[in-house]
């Protein structure tokens, strides 16, 4: 295997620069542009990149020794004969010079191929961190923590006081908070029909905010305190790009501190959209961060849009005593989700809420001293609210960031693209999480953060995944992970579905879920699983043994012969797995031999 000596490029006025950090160690294996180590004077910072594939035979320098232009610094066993197009780079040169970066700063769409290293010498900033993570949310303090965790050196700003971004503190966890009081109420109003009855719920507002707020603060400080523990500088204050390795972090105070980074991660998220026509100024117009205040519990609540923030939202306030009315643009609820598994929510939330208003817009809402006057289109008529809340969709953060100050690309609406490494069109720049496209979910963020931190640090790492679960935690919860039948109809993939209804199972119909549905999707060839969908108490615990099924490439004779605890619901997975292997026996057999 022939050898390629990495020396030190030209690093312009520079000289004895000390080397900061070894990336990798002798035995690596590394693709070409894999960063091998870092030069770090006291104005810059440079990675030297391989200049081809191959395995890192030895390293010539230790951290802390000084090198100057043409210095070695390594030896590469090449692994394939060079392009034609890279003579620089080839194996049989006896004494290679590293090939300057590549000038990713300028490239068009990063191709799937190594991480690039930042292409040239630039000015240290205050702080100076190998990897800059814009954003503390659930992708954000992933990708800092898993940077941290592969020995990199990280930065993390967050322009609030508190970290966990918009899941910890004002989506995912305080929702899910208010949820499970929901559920309480509902299971404890059921009851009564079953000869227990506890009398109509006292609510004590005060006590549940801080209850949930308790829950919140825990987890954010949780993640105050990883941070710490991995010696993750966290920065609080709005930051700006001002350059291809620099952003102006404004303080608090007024203060500004500029970083330099050699790699950014973006992961600023998203935020609610507003409507026209609606008078967001007025406090009675809530967003989903106001509803989850819990300023109180409002006798007539207006949701504006059915997806599953407004619905979840929707069942706290139904649950705690307000009369519901929900407003939906689409012909459904929670829309493009197969409809088979929004029924049973539509039929209940149908029976209890006020109103459910499909293919309506609200035209106008007028802020009025006896209340919010709402005018709908159509044939709805107008009506009055205590409060209103604005549940229509989210936008990503990524247009107010300064990105054009570093060449990145942002689209219309605020999206940063990226390709399946996360790297967005400026190769020492990722983004992740809601700002990187949808679904807008924080175990995606997270997932894309453990691979951009990955592919920083040079590991073969790669968003590919089967499926991101989603689920609505309503009630009942809707869950889907994988291939829908509504994406297999639109995009013309041939498919086979099998399903088990819940009334025809002992724990569903003992604890009140006989309106559940499980099926699955699959292969009709192969048998291989698709995609699952379920509605139900809990669909969404049960969707993770879906979600590995597809990882692991099972298919569904696979899951018919996975022996499930009798009697639970995760049964009902196995029984819609038998419906197509032709095994079942709790339901008549479709595919029994006829005698
Ligand atoms: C009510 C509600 C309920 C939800 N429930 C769920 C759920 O149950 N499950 C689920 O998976 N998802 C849920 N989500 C969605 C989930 O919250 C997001 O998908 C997730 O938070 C995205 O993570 P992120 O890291 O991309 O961004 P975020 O969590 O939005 O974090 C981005 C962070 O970047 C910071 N930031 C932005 N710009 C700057 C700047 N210029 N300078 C400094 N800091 C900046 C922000 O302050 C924020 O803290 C819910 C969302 C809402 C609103």
């Amino acid at each position: 295997m022939p050898s390629l000596e990495v020396l030190v490029p030209d690093i312009g006025d520079f000289s004895d620069v000390p080397v900061a950090e070894l990336l990798v160690a002798v035995g690596d294996e590394v693709s070409a542009d894999d960063p091998l180590l870092v030069l770090e004077s006291d104005k810059s910072s440079m990675e030297i990149p391989a200049p081809q594939a191959g395995t890192v035979k030895e390293l010539k320098v230790a951290v802390g020794d000084t090198v100057s232009e043409g210095d070695l610094l390594a030896v590469v066993d090449v692994a394939e004969a060079p392009a034609a197009s890279e003579p620089a780079q080839a194996p049989a040169a006896p004494a290679a010079v590293a090939s300057p970066p590549r000038p990713a700063d300028t490239a068009p769409a990063p191709a799937a191929a190594a991480p690039a290293a930042p292409p040239e010498a630039f000015e240290r900033g205050d702080v100076h961190a190998s990897v800059l993570v814009l954003g503390s949310g659930p992708g954000g303090y992933a990708a800092a923590f898993r940077a941290a965790d592969l020995g990199l050196d990280v930065a993390m700003v967050e322009r609030h006081e508190v970290l966990g971004g918009v899941c910890l503190n004002v989506g995912c966890i305080p929702s899910k908070a208010l949820l499970h009081v929901a559920k309480v109420i509902a299971e404890a109003e059921t009851a009564a029909t079953h000869g227990v009855s506890f009398g109509a719920p006292e609510i004590d507002l005060d006590a549940l905010r801080t209850w949930k707020e308790g829950v919140v603060a825990k987890l954010n400080g949780g993640v105050a305190g990883m941070a710490k523990g991995r010696k993750v500088q966290v920065l609080h204050g709005e930051a700006r790009f001002t350059g291809p390795h620099a952003v102006a972090v404004l303080g608090p105070d007024g203060e500004t501190t500029t970083v330099s980074f050699d790699h950014a991660i973006v992961a600023a998220g998203s935020r609610s959209v507003t409507l026209p026509g609606v008078p967001h100024e007025d406090p009675r117009v809530m967003d989903s961060t106001g509803a989850l205040e819990l300023e109180d519990v409002p006798g007539r609540l207006l949701v504006v849009g059915g997806g599953i923030i407004g619905l979840e939202m929707a069942t706290v306030y139904d649950a705690l005593g307000s009369e519901v009315t929900v407003v939906e643009l689409a012909d459904g609820l929670i829309p493009g989700t197969d409809r088979d598994l929004v029924k049973p929510l539509a039929k209940r939330i149908g029976e209890r809420y006020a109103a459910i208003h499909l293919s309506t817009k609200v035209e106008a809402i007028e802020a009025r001293e006896d209340g919010l006057h709402a005018r709908f289109s159509g044939d709805v008529e107008d009506a009055v609210f205590d409060r209103v809340l604005v549940a229509v969709g989210r936008i990503p953060n990524g247009a107010a960031l300064g990105l054009d100050t570093a060449g990145v690309t942002v689209d219309d609406r605020g999206f940063v693209g990226v390709d399946e490494r996360q790297q967005t069109n400026v190769g020492h720049i990722y983004a992740i999480g809601d700002v990187a496209g949808g679904p807008m979910l924080a175990h995606k963020a997270t997932a894309e953060g453990h691979v951009a931190a990955e592919v920083i640090a040079g590991q073969p790492a790669v968003a590919d995944f089967r499926g991101i679960p989603s689920v609505a935690y309503t009630d009942p919860e809707v869950a889907w992970v994988g291939l829908t039948e509504t994406d297999a109809k639109d995009q013309g993939i041939t498919y086979k579905k099998s399903a088990f209804p819940w009334s025809a199972s002992g724990r569903a119909l003992a604890i009140d879920g006989a309106a559940g549905l499980t099926k699955l999707l699959h292969d009709p060839e192969t048998g291989r699983l698709l995609g699952a969908g379920m509605v139900g108490p809990n669909a969404g615990e049960l969707l993770a043994e879906i979600g590995l099924a597809l990882e692991m490439g099972a298919d569904v004779e696979d899951v018919a012969l996975t022996v499930h605890a009798h009697p639970t619901l995760s049964e009902t997975v196995t029984l819609a797995a038998e419906m197509a292997a032709g095994t079942i026996t709790d339901l008549p057999n479709p595919a029994a031999r006829k005698r």
